[in-house]
């Protein structure tokens, strides 16, 4: 399935997801992807992608790293465990 096709930000000025002051600014982008159908599928992609720029998925940049950071932790802890 092509998840783009039912991307809640299809019709939106894309300069909306790639704000210059990206902190500040993303309120707009996060606004849109909180109504999105494929906002899972988006951040998936993102993180798979190592995307680094622009609103993907509802999370900024910052976020995505984190999180992405946040699954490695995880994994490291329950390769640990096993
Ligand atoms: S989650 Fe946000 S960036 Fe991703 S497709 Fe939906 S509206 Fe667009």
């Amino acid at each position: 399935m092509n998840w783009d096709i039912e991307a809640g930000c299809r019709s939106v000025d894309p300069e909306v997801f790639f704000p210059d002051r990206p902190h500040d600014h993303a309120l707009a982008a996060k606004a849109i992807c909180r109504g999105c159908p494929v906002r899972p599928q988006c951040l998936e992609f993102a993180l798979d992608a190592r995307l680094d720029h622009g609103v993907w998925g509802g999370l900024t940049e910052v976020e995505r790293r984190s999180l992405r950071r946040s699954r490695q932790r995880r994994a490291r802890r329950e390769q640990t465990a096993a």
